[in-house]
């Protein structure tokens, strides 16, 4: 099983050991290996609030700390930068670390950066988080460049001239049809959902999942709660705020009794939001599959980067629930194994094949 999307990187700044199955993490090597996953991308995410030079000394902190989680553990994992060592890997046993970028901030206005962490191993940029950056548009901006930017277009010929995947997972409507229109490889979503399910401007529309299609690519349907449910985003954005503010609140005089109960109160409250499962999941990739075809659909967890995750799928060892389910719904055996993982391979095999 193959995923596109995990933030494990993040977590592992925070001095987790992946190496240890422990409550706290969603994703560590005996979960990973409890869970059937062969390989999963990890993402580089710098926050969207950074300054390029900022974000590019995060991105590097990130990358450090992936190379010292593989070089501590030789036996369990190996940092791999194409389908054919993942398959080498898979046979002795050794879960595949691809490296991604998420959000191309680190790359600044320049390419030489885009060169010196495709080196370093990244394969696939995300070409935006939650803000318009150099590069282009994101779904949560303001529209400052209507799209690409022209920095942008230069990013993606060498992107495609390279054979590093395009990432529009986050990136505005507008960026993602300027990908589809100037893109000469395929392209993909790495964690996103289905807004034809889920109004949320993270989904893509049918019309989009239809062109990623069309030009070969690949969706990885995401776990995130408020990408899977409306009712879910709007019961657990409606708590938000409120939590954010007691929580401010508590830290600000963490002797004050009444602060602690209050800031209880809004955990225990967004705790009780029903939280969407297995079945919600499933149905995103039903529906992305009825749009896309059995060929260009995928898993994009994106666990460790969800502070919530579906009910009963609370971490990545839990991932064989999906296939069980999809298996009950009657999808073959060839079937769910394109979408737990040999799409991803493929789609990527064609774009390094592409250059
Ligand atoms: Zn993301």
């Amino acid at each position: 099983m193959y995923d596109s999307h995990q933030d494990t990187p993040s977590q592992l700044l925070r001095l987790r050991d992946p190496g240890i199955d422990n409550n706290y993490s969603q994703v560590d090597f005996p979960k990973l290996k409890k869970g059937g996953v062969d390989g999963a991308f990890w993402a580089l995410y710098t926050p969207p609030d950074y300054d390029p030079s900022q974000a590019e000394s995060y991105a590097t902190r990130l990358l450090d700390a992936i190379y010292a989680a593989a070089a501590r553990y030789p036996g369990a994992a190996a940092v791999t930068i194409s389908p054919s060592e993942a398959a080498e890997n898979r046979g002795k046993g050794l879960f595949s670390i691809f490296i991604g970028m998420e959000n191309g901030l680190p790359i600044g206005n320049s390419l030489d950066k885009l060169h010196s962490f495709y080196r370093r191993g990244v394969r696939y940029v995300t070409l935006t988080h939650n803000a318009d950056n150099p590069i282009a548009d994101s779904a949560a901006g303001h529209a400052t460049w209507g799209g690409l930017s022209p920095f942008g277009r230069e990013v993606l010929a060498e992107m495609n001239r390279l054979g590093i995947m395009v990432d529009l997972s986050h990136s505005a409507d507008s960026t993602f049809w300027d990908c589809i229109k100037y893109s000469k490889a395929p392209v993909i979503a790495s964690h996103s959902c289905c807004r034809a399910l889920c109004q949320h401007r993270r989904n893509l529309t049918d019309d989009m999942l239809r062109a990623l299609a069309d030009k070969g690519g690949y969706v990885g349907i995401n776990f995130c709660p408020s990408f899977l449910s409306d009712s879910f985003g709007k019961g657990y954005e409606s708590i938000l705020d409120e939590a954010d503010a007691a929580e401010a609140a508590f830290i600000a005089d963490p002797a004050d009794a009444s602060r602690i109960e209050a800031w209880h109160r809004a955990q225990d409250r967004i705790a009780s939001v029903p939280r969407p499962g297995v079945k919600e999941v499933v149905d995103h990739i039903d529906h992305a599959v009825e749009i896309c075809g059995i060929d260009h659909v995928g898993i994009g967890s994106d666990y460790d980067g969800i502070l919530i995750a579906p009910e009963g799928l609370d971490d990545v060892s839990a991932m064989p629930l999906v296939f069980t389910e999809m298996n009950r719904r009657g999808y073959s055996k060839e079937d769910i194994e394109k979408v737990s993982g040999t799409n991803l391979m493929r789609v990527w095999d064609r774009i390094l094949t592409a250059i």
